[in-house]
């Protein structure tokens, strides 16, 4: 209540529990996520007040539920999921309330839920997934070497789980030489195929690229991205 009042932001990382793949654990993109988060709010400490809220660990993962372990709210479901928490966060006194992602599959329900919070309340929302705030980092870093950005349990997650606890990699587990459908790629758009929604097998490119070093630059100027957009939407929410 007491941060609430004083005009402190809350940050709601939106996450998951789903398959990835044979060799990263199911909360990949919760551990990303907490990292994320937790690390641009603490580079902001003394320059603006954010609240993190619990971790959403579960997500839209609909198109994962054909392989082992997991956990996922239909897209109406978590639709109301995501309202129900901006309705609190409202009712605690919270005018700023961002949304930061970190699973592809959550991504448009997050950005309506937070325009439709706009509409309702008189609040700031914003919303983001981490890999496009960092793209044009992650771009300088080539981090496309590794493969697709952000992927599903390819090259680029896996070193950034190398880089956050790799004792969670089953590494008899990799496979090499996965096919990568091209049609991932398309951005500006979505283009999808029944059953490959996660990419073949469940995952999208090989993890044989992938290093904890690569992955500590990489969770480097994603912090450094997300810490910046918070910042600058303190100033624009503040100005207005
Ligand atoms: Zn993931």
């Amino acid at each position: 209540m007491h941060l609430a009042k004083n005009g402190s932001f809350a940050v709601v990382p939106l996450a998951a529990t789903e398959q990835h793949g044979p060799h990263l654990p199911v909360y990949t993109d919760s551990m990303i996520c907490e990292y994320v988060v937790s690390h641009s709010i603490q580079k902001l400490s003394g320059i603006m007040s954010a609240l993190m809220t619990p971790v959403l660990t579960i997500g839209c993962s609909q198109h994962h539920l054909n392989y082992g372990g997991t956990l996922s709210y239909s897209t109406a479901t978590y639709q109301h999921m995501l309202y129900d928490i901006t309705e609190s966060l409202v009712k605690c006194g919270f005018r700023k309330i961002i949304f930061l992602n970190g699973h592809g599959g959550n991504a448009q329900i997050m950005v309506q839920a937070a325009q439709d919070a706009a509409v309702r309340h008189p609040v700031w929302t914003a919303a983001a997934s981490y890999w496009n705030l960092a793209k044009p980092a992650l771009d300088d870093l080539g981090a496309e070497e590794v493969g697709l950005v952000p992927g599903h349990a390819g090259g680029f997650e896996t070193s950034l789980i190398m880089a956050l606890d790799p004792e969670l990699i089953k590494g008899s587990a990799i496979k090499h030489d996965h096919p990568v459908n091209d049609w991932m790629r398309a951005e500006g758009s979505f283009i999808g195929k029944h059953g490959e929604l996660t990419g073949i097998d469940g995952f999208t490119d090989s993890p044989d690229k992938a290093s904890a070093e690569k992955g500590r630059q990489y969770l480097d100027v994603i912090v450094n991205a997300v810490s910046a957009w918070m910042l600058e939407l303190q100033k624009t929410m503040t100005a207005g």
